[in-house]
């Protein structure tokens, strides 16, 4: 039975995994996110000593971006510049397949759960759709015909342009962009705008009502610009599952009759929707990177 190598590398901890399938997870370990220096090498000691003892047929790497996705340019698998400390062109595919000499399938964190969730999850039998994570950051994975949007760098889509709320005094929360996506509904902005942890709001708080704008005014661009069949809606603030009845409420009054298709008019609570696969996307995601890669 052919053995994989899972890899996942978030702002806080890094995941790794031996998997001979998306129920067969045979060795897991994870360590905190420091530096390339420190983390490129705990990974390839990892999936080196699995790989001795039985050889590895190819490796899935799902990363938090920016990154290089260009395969024509020498820094391909490399992160691109960030804020993040320490990270900036940090090598991350090249030293891996060095190191394991298997075929390294590599894609950003939210595209690698968007085709998990495609092949094993709330995305089954489709063939385009949108995952947005709405967490620390925000970002979307956008699969086009099963595969990730070929694209010059990859999707931002957490920097999209939203109308503010006319009542939201707070000045926003991303440090390139006013009135952002992300920087006014993150899980962050939720925090400093309202002062407490997002998780202790109640649910009848306006916090939520905003909130919920603020991201149907997202999938309004998104159903506008991608059209995808349907639109999966994770990360730690979506845990909030009353959130997903007044978004898709937003959305319908937003687009105003528009989008006249049965999906959305009559059928949106099959079109945005929670993630069915909770915290193991993204593993499973790279193992859809890996087993691609292998063929
Ligand atoms: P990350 O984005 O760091 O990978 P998460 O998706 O869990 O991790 O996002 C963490 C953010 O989500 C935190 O900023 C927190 O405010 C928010 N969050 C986490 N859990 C909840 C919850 N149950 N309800 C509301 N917000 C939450
Ligand atoms: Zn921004």
């Amino acid at each position: 039975m052919a053995l994989y190598g899972v890899v996942e590398t978030g702002g806080t901890k890094m995941v790794c995994a031996v998997v001979a399938g998306p129920d067969d997870i045979r060795a897991e370990v994870r360590f905190p996110t420091t530096s390339p220096e420190e983390n490129i090498p705990q990974i390839i000691a990892f999936l080196a000593a699995h790989h001795a003892q039985t050889p590895l047929t190819s490796i899935g790497i799902g990363s938090f971006g920016p990154i290089v996705l260009d395969k024509s340019v020498p820094n391909y698998g490399s992160v691109a510049p960030t804020t993040k400390p320490f990270w900036s062109n940090a090598p991350v595919v090249a030293p891996i397949q060095a190191a394991l000499g298997v075929p390294v399938g590599f894609d950003l964190d939210v595209t690698t759960a968007a085709l998990g969730e495609l092949t094993w999850g709330a995305g089954q039998g489709l063939h385009h759709i949108v995952y947005y994570t709405i967490g620390t950051g925000i970002g979307a994975g956008i699969i086009v015909n099963g595969q990730p949007l070929p694209c010059m760098m990859h999707p931002e889509s957490g920097h999209q342009r939203l109308s503010r709320n006319p009542l939201d005094t707070f000045a926003g929360n991303c440090s390139f962009h006013l009135d952002c996506l992300e920087g006014l509904a993150a899980g962050p902005a939720i925090e400093k705008r309202w002062g407490t942890k997002a998780h202790l709001l109640p649910p009848d708080h306006v916090a939520w009502e905003y909130e919920a704008d603020y991201i149907a005014q997202a999938i309004m661009n998104t159903i506008l610009l991608v059209s995808p069949q349907r639109i999966i809606l994770g990360g730690g603030v979506m845990e909030q599952l009353h959130l997903f009845p007044m978004i898709r409420r937003n959305v319908l009054s937003r687009l105003n009759g528009y989008i006249n298709t049965p999906a959305i008019l009559d059928h949106i609570d099959d079109y945005i929707v929670p993630p069915a696969l909770g915290n193991q996307a993204g593993m499973l995601g790279a193992l859809v990177l890996a087993m691609r890669a292998a063929e």
